[in-house]
């Protein structure tokens, strides 16, 4: 079937984000052939894959494409009414100089409070509140990798069963630890995030470290600050045992008194405001920034309403959108910490001879991104209409409540890891064209973009946001149903899909210090 010379199979629907846009995004599943007529009367000169752009008026060679009332490119040759656009035709422009923002000019004043929502939670010795009741074991060093796997084998066997209270036992394994420039001055954002990974609110204060004896990262820097080496059997170490038998069941004994503890927790029910949401996406299409990256930003708004935590992330998803936020910094420290993250990941993309448009990836490019300038003016959608808080360094654990930007790359895996670093209880991510993602720490719900991918992957997303293309649901409905799925899920009554078929991705550390 060539749907590109049939005729159109339902009307012909399209989005224009903003008023002043001169493009709109095609919202029909199979695309839409060339000589399509709208009401309007402008006709498509080409046939436009879903999610692509149609030229809603003519550009001349090096004007202004226009999207979310931005430019996100200038026209390669002229352009006429009812063209096709993608990344062939838009010269994507340079990104936004870091010296001249407007810096905390429009803080939003502080949202009317919603109070009355709650979830069934773990609370914690240091006050957070975990979602799940999980024993995680720390890993100094990569070389125990293999050891951790075949013990987690034993554990889940032989011990876990009889503790049902306790939902999962878990390694930090890594490839960090040794073989690497531990004194370099980058070092600290691999240490500091498996320092702050330990203490998870989802882990229960429980921290047992295994290394090996030799590594670079000592084993005592993964313990809670304060805390004496050897103080309570915290660290076992390989090379002090005689074999692996011995180490096997050395680490057994010291994960089952864990486990004793963690059975007798029992859920409480705590306000909302205890909910640390991190919000990420990836596989991201045109229908990110028109669906759900607007339904979260809408949750995002609702939950730091109700006193929470939420977390955006994704450097090189925010750095051509950054004159959008940096004015609703809640103060000029914020708004400067801001620029200095962005200003960090510049020169980092520097030194590796490359830049923010090393984003992209063809399938991004297939839904209907040109380039990173568009992708990111959709990605801080998530973001929602909030003052921005703080800013977290990569790694940094979180400080204060409402919404926070925690810088990280946009890689899922890297930011997944450094968000769980920050302390996050429950994560959301949002996809256009499907990711399978999920992590063993905290329960991952995922809301696709469009209607077609929630029913061809059923059994993988969580929430579906693509009836906001379609004008069967409002971006609030989309955002409300969010906020209640992830009271459930907080408090263990749904389990997302990641979970009921325990896909859960590697912990990725960010490691931007020298291998030796
Ligand atoms: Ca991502």
């Amino acid at each position: 079937m060539n749907i590109q010379s049939k005729p159109p199979h339902e009307p012909p629907r399209r989005i224009q984000v903003a008023p002043g846009d001169n493009v709109a995004i095609v919202v029909n599943s199979l695309g839409l052939p060339a000589g399509t007529a709208f009401p309007d009367g402008l006709v498509l000169n080409h046939f436009v894959p879903q999610g692509h752009k149609a030229a809603l008026a003519d550009i001349a060679d090096g004007a202004p494409v226009i999207r979310y009332n931005e430019v996100i490119g200038t026209a390669r040759g002229d352009i006429k009414r009812g063209d096709w656009i993608n990344e062939d035709n838009v010269v994507m422009g340079t990104a936004p100089p870091l010296d001249r923002l407007e810096m905390a000019t429009r803080p939003p004043p502080k949202p009317e409070p919603l109070t009355g929502h709650t979830f069934e939670g773990y609370r914690n010795a240091d006050g957070t509140v975990g979602t799940k009741n999980i024993l995680a074991i720390s890993t100094s060093v990569q070389c125990v990798a293999g050891t951790m796997e075949y013990a987690l084998k034993r554990i889940k066997a032989e011990l876990l069963p009889r503790y049902p209270n306790v939902d999962d036992v878990v390694a930090l394994t890594h490839a960090y630890g040794c073989g690497v420039a531990i004194n370099a001055p980058q070092a600290v954002v691999p240490i500091r995030t498996l320092q702050n990974l330990a203490h998870n609110p989802n882990f229960g204060g429980e921290v047992l470290v295994v290394g090996l004896g030799c590594e670079k990262l000592v084993p005592e820097r993964l313990l809670p600050e304060g805390k004496g080496a050897e103080q309570g059997g915290d660290i076992l170490r390989m090379q002090d045992q005689d074999g692996f038998g011995a180490n096997i069941a050395a680490i057994l004994e010291r994960v089952e008194a864990r486990l004793k503890i963690l059975n007798q927790r029992k859920r409480e029910t705590v306000p909302a405001s205890e909910l640390i949401v991190g919000m990420q996406c990836g596989g991201s299409d045109a229908f990110s920034g028109l669906t759900a990256n607007p339904a979260l930003g809408y949750c995002a708004d609702l939950l730091v309403r109700a006193g929470a935590t939420v977390m955006f992330s994704e450097v090189t998803e925010v750095r051509d959108a950054i004159h959008l936020l940096t004015p609703r910094a809640a103060t000029r420290e914020v708004a400067e910490a801001l620029v200095r993250e962005m200003r960090w990941y510049d020169d980092y993309l520097d030194k590796g001879g490359v830049d923010r448009g090393a984003n992209t990836t063809p399938g991004n490019k297939k839904g209907g991104l040109s380039n990173i300038i568009e992708k990111s003016l959709g990605s801080v959608a998530k973001s929602g209409t909030s003052a921005i808080n703080a800013v977290l360094s990569p790694g940094e654990k979180v400080r204060g409540r409402g919404l926070v930007f925690a810088a990280t790359p946009a890689s899922d895996f890297v930011c997944g890891t450094l968000q769980l670093a920050s302390g996050m209880n429950l994560h959301v991510f949002t996809t256009g064209r499907g990711t399978p993602y999920g992590l063993a720490a905290v329960p991952v719900i995922k809301v696709s973009t469009r209607s077609e991918l929630a029913q061809r992957w059923a059994d993988l997303i969580d929430l579906d946001a693509g009836p906001i293309a379609t004008g069967e649901k409002t971006i609030e409905q989309v955002g409300w149903e969010l906020f209640q799925l992830m009271l459930d899920v907080a408090s263990g009554r749904k389990q997302v899909w990641a979970d009921k078929w325990g896909l859960h991705n590697d912990l990725t550390l960010f490691n931007p210090a020298p291998v030796t």
